[in-house]
């Protein structure tokens, strides 16, 4: 399977960060065996997208109705008429402080879908429910329950991101990374037959080029959904260096 990475601006970036995403755009170029992409602010997707028409674009979120009275928020229709090719949906930083719900993000997930775009949905426990010995279980519960019922590996891919590891500097354990992600890829075959084999699992929190190559060669991480080390080329190219030497 083709490794995937993928940054996360977050809200990071005016216009004179296009220089940097043009950067990130030229040096992904440099690895054609990776699949990689940049999440922006919606404000300069239009920007970034007409420059890099090589390169995939995307945004951190979408409303899940098509259009309406909704203050603030943006369709997916929106970002694709800005040029953004994928979304990210149900990241952490919302479910907490936007109140996103697993229904929430499915109904996003598949208004994305609709639109053409494709989707990464994000799960992850937070530390107390680590502690708690509940991991698996609460991020099994929000997979099936996040996931939209027509969910295909061509469209959509899944971060697990534990939420203590986002920012942090702190990352799991090999063993539990490893643990999270076949059970991840168990509950994907029992929910869709031989196609849950080609979802690409991602792993995010903390990734960085110190620890990419042993997060990327832990079966089942297909990829990676990285933030502050995706801020700069510098810093996002021995990611994407370790995911072409991954070997996969
Ligand atoms: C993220 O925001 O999805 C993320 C993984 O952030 P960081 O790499 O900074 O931990």
């Amino acid at each position: 399977m083709r490794k995937y990475i993928v940054g996360n601006w977050k809200m990071n970036g005016t216009s004179a960060d296009l220089h940097e995403i043009a950067a990130i755009a030229t040096m992904a170029a440099a690895y054609p065996s990776v699949d990689s992409a940049i999440c922006i602010p919606a404000t300069l997707i239009e920007r970034a997208a007409a420059a890099l028409p090589e390169f995939s674009i995307g945004g951190q979120d979408c409303h899940a109705t098509a259009s309406g009275a909704h203050t603030g928020c943006v369709a997916a229709a929106m970002l694709v008429d800005a040029g953004a090719r994928v979304t990210i949906i149900g990241h952490s930083e919302r479910r907490a402080a936007q109140h996103e719900t697993d229904a929430d993000i499915r109904g996003k997930a598949e208004a994305a879908r609709i639109e053409g775009l494709n989707v990464i949905v994000c799960v992850g426990e937070t530390l107390q429910e680590r502690d708690a010995g509940r991991a698996l279980e609460i991020v099994l519960g929000q997979l099936q329950h996040s996931l939209p019922a027509n969910s295909s590996a061509d469209w959509l891919s899944i971060a697990y991101e534990p939420v203590w590891a986002i920012g942090t500097g702190r990352i799991p354990e090999e063993k539990d990374v490893r643990e999270m992600h076949a059970a991840i890829r168990e509950q994907l075959v029992g929910r869709f037959g031989e196609t849950g084999k080609k979802f690409r699992l991602l792993y995010g929190g903390s990734m960085n080029g110190e620890n990419a190559t042993m997060l990327l060669a832990i079966p089942d991480v297909d990829g990676g959904l990285i933030g502050g080390a995706s801020l700069s080329a510098a810093k996002f190219e021995p990611i994407l260096a370790a995911a072409a030497n991954s070997g996969e």
